[in-house]
């Protein structure tokens, strides 16, 4: 890894980064993956393991989100990953009399032609009677009647190592154990990572023309360790002239923003001097918080 310079230097083996990697390599890029932990170790395997059409958006009538999450559910199901992915049922019990279960009827059957050819079974109604053999923990006075639908659920860290394994078969370099320390750069563009291997104790340096940190949560402290000392203030005062007319701001309030500005940065490098979060995170509400761009 350290020996040549990549196209794609990926940083943190969750899924995001895994797919960023696969993506790439298939794309025909030099790609290398470090991992400070293991594949999967971060958020990638304590979600809930959904692969959900977006049900929930139909009721926010964003049928463009629901339709293009339910194609990538079908193609999970189907053809990407279908020894991770099965059906899963869930149990919507009623409590109305009357209107709520054609509301939700004519829901759950928009959701199931949406969904296209059969990925999942469709939706079936229950008397209460049927839903309580069903499910017989159900309070029997809480609910009249119940609705099943499917979505799906996946196997999510098996979903990214088969990421990551896959992104290997297509010559992506990956390792664990390897913590990215920081960015390198030269002449103000970034050139590649420093990092250390966790195993050995060894530090290195991975060059690439492009970094992708994909490090989930982690990615604020590593934000503050790599971006400059004075977070733009120098430029503040000019980038706030230059905006004020957008945001109908006086040149008082330009004024005020550039102070409260001021005051969060002032906050935050407070914060990156605390030895731990808990004190990190006191030390930054100390700042005021931002004003709304536009005031209602
Ligand atoms: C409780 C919960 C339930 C969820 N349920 C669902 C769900 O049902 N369906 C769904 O689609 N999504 C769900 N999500 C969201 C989903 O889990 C996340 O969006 C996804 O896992 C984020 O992946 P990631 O790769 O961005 O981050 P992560 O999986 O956290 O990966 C980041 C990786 O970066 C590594 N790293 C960090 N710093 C460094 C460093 N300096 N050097 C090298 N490596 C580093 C970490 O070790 C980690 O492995 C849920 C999330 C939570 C918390």
């Amino acid at each position: 890894m350290a020996s040549q310079v990549f196209d794609i230097v990926v940083v943190g083996g969750g899924v995001t980064g895994t797919g960023a990697a696969l993506d790439a390599a298939t794309r025909g890029l030099s790609v290398a993956l470090i991992e400070a932990r293991d594949y999967a170790a971060g958020a990638s395997s304590k979600s809930s393991k959904l692969i959900h059409g977006g049900l929930r958006y139909l009721e926010m009538l964003d049928f463009g989100l629901v339709r293009e999450a339910l194609r990538e559910r079908r193609l999970l199901l189907t053809e990407l990953a279908p020894h991770l992915v099965r059906p899963v049922p869930f149990l919507w019990p009623l409590t109305h009399r009357w209107w709520e279960r054609p509301y939700v009827a004519a829901g759950l059957l928009l959701y199931d032609t949406m969904g296209g050819r059969r990925a999942v079974p469709r939706a079936r109604h229950f008397t209460k009677t049927r839903a309580l053999r069903l499910a017989p923990a159900l309070d029997p006075g809480a609910f009249v009647g119940a609705v099943q639908f499917y979505d799906a659920q996946e196997d999510d860290a098996r979903m990214v190592t088969f990421l990551a394994r896959t992104a290997a078969a297509h010559e992506a370099a990956l390792a664990t154990n390897i913590r990215m320390d920081g960015l390198a750069a030269a002449g103000g563009r970034v050139t590649g990572v420093r990092a250390r291997d966790l195993l050995d104790g060894t530090d290195l340096l991975i060059r690439g023309r492009h970094v992708v940190l994909a490090i989930g949560a982690w990615a604020r402290r590593t934000r503050i360790a790599i971006e400059t000392r004075d977070r733009g203030m120098a430029a503040a005062g000019q980038a706030a002239a230059l905006m004020a007319a957008e945001l109908g701001w006086d040149q008082a309030r330009a004024g005020r923003e550039v102070a409260q500005y001021g005051q969060a940065v002032a906050a935050e490098l407070a914060a990156e001097g605390e030895p731990d979060d808990q004190l990190a995170y006191a030390a930054r509400v100390k700042a005021p918080d931002p004003a709304p761009f536009y005031p209602a």
